[in-house]
């Protein structure tokens, strides 16, 4: 029988001789993403190398020493994260997966934001350990913020020419060129409506790159919910009566005042009313509610429209999203509203959800704590 010549230095193991442990230990030894695994104690019984990688430890820093005092992970103020706000110690506590961007602290203690899923082992229905797989998120951020980058200086490079579209616009209309015909005004009318839009889709934008770049500021004041409401529903009354809907709401006076950002809660309730009387046919309602619950104040904004189609309200939150059942109704829009103001609304503590039924109309809630 030929012998197989063999390189020198190189040995060849025949696959099937390595043995199953062995092959399990190169397998997750070569993950690319770092991975860690621990008893039920939470003690660090391996590691591999991606992770001391990103980590920048060695296998002795880690193996064997407790993983929540082992790899440490702070807020963005650098404080460390406490036991019960780790995701390993959720995933034991509930018995599922946690997902989470984190920020990691290095050896030496620089930081990693990372990207983690971390999941309990069972076994024979019994959880014995947890396994977390991260990975470097520098590289995502970095693009994400030249993206962001890049949009904040297009739409402020835009709001230039912009003005000046609208202020002479608005000087044609007044008749500071001269009178104008019927027709030219109505000209004018669309182009100083088109510059509003213009101006509406820059701030969202801006606003959508400071919510993605976490650096939306919040300027927490007491804020009276309740003649904010009033307020944002006289903004209403003009669109609502040029298209006959009934515009009614609850809005006792007794909500007490809480500390949140006046302008925040505010681009969020103008969103919900806008879609609410843009989304309503002729001779629709639309209703506003404002209520106290113990922990909350709960807005409520209901109409009786089109609706949002049972199997798109999965995606109704996603930036750019539109549903089919309004595309053919000739009511412009951009999919961006209500991805803002579930971030917003998150920002601040709260909550956005809704419930609808095509032709049945729509009610979103949004709800805000007390104490943020
Ligand atoms: P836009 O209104 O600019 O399209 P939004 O993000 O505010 O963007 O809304 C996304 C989509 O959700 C809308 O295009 C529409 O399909 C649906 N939608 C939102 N609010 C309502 C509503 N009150 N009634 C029916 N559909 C709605």
């Amino acid at each position: 029988m030929a012998a197989k010549r063999q390189s020198p230095g190189i040995k060849h193991v025949p696959e099937e001789s390595l043995h199953d442990s062995a092959r399990l230990e190169a397998l997750f030894a070569s993950i690319g993403e770092g991975v860690i695994a621990t008893d039920e104690a939470g003690t660090i019984t391996r590691i591999n190398k991606s992770a001391l990688d990103l980590l920048g430890m060695r296998e002795h820093d880690v193996l064997h020493k407790p993983f929540l005092n082992t790899v440490i992970s702070v807020h963005d103020n650098g404080k460390p994260l406490d036991a019960f706000e780790r995701d390993i110690v959720r995933a034991f506590q509930t018995g599922k997966s946690v997902s989470a961007r984190r920020l990691y602290q290095k050896k030496g203690g620089a930081l990693l934001p990372v990207y983690l899923t971390v999941s309990p082992i069972i076994y024979r229905r019994r959880p014995i350990g947890a396994i977390e797989v991260f990975r470097d998120l520098t590289s995502e951020i970095e693009n994400d913020k030249l993206k962001s980058d890049f949009i904040s200086i297009a739409s402020h490079q835009l709001r230039t020419p912009l003005s000046a579209i609208n202020m002479y616009a608005l000087m044609l209309r007044d008749g500071l060129a001269g009178e104008l015909t019927e027709e030219q005004l109505t000209y004018i009318r669309t182009i100083l409506k088109s510059a509003e839009r213009m101006n509406t889709l820059i701030d969202t934008l801006l606003n959508i790159t400071r919510i993605e770049a976490g650096s939306i500021k919040i300027k927490v004041q007491p804020v009276r919910l309740d003649k904010l409401a009033q307020e944002m529903l006289a903004e209403f009354i003009p669109t609502a009566r040029a298209k006959r809907l009934t515009l009614t709401a609850e809005i006792p006076a007794t909500i007490p005042a809480i500390h949140t950002d006046n302008l925040l809660v505010k681009e969020v309730c103008a969103n919900l009313l806008s879609n609410a009387v843009k989304y309503t046919p002729e001779g629709g309602s639309v209703y506003l509610k404002l209520a106290e619950t113990p922990q909350e104040i709960r807005w409520t904004v209901r109409d009786t429209g089109y609706g949002i189609p049972a199997n798109e309200q999965k995606n109704i939150f996603l930036k750019f999203f539109r549903a089919e059942n309004i595309l053919d109704k000739d009511v412009s829009g951009t999919g961006l509203g209500l991805y803002l103001i579930k971030n917003i609304a998150e920002s601040l503590g709260g909550d956005l959800w809704f419930e609808s039924a095509e032709n049945a109309g729509s009610t979103f809630h949004f709800s805000l704590p007390k104490n943020l």
